[in-house]
């Protein structure tokens, strides 16, 4: 079945439709990363959620947290315009 595909946003894998936006598997990003709507979070948004979930799993602080989520999302399709 083809190759894997990866959210553009997170870099989660895409592997069941309960993975994707309202199970919709057209849709390249994964559910963490879309609003309500399905429709994809901003940047900023996803950082805040991203560096959010260090600060839960990996015990990160503050900047720290923040660095490290900016370091993980700007690897993604979707963010690599922002990476300095
Ligand atoms: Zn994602």
């Amino acid at each position: 079945m083809g190759e894997e595909k990866y959210c553009i946003s997170c870099g989660m894998p895409l592997r069941t439709p309960d993975d994707h936006p309202l199970g919709d598997t057209t849709k390249d990003y994964c559910k963490y990363c879309a609003k309500p709507d399905g429709s994809m979070k901003s940047f900023e948004e996803a950082l805040s959620g991203m560096a959010g979930f260090l600060e839960r799993s990996q015990g990160l602080k503050g900047e720290a947290a923040w660095k490290a989520a900016f370091f993980a999302l700007t690897k993604n399709p979707a963010w690599k315009s922002y990476a300095k």
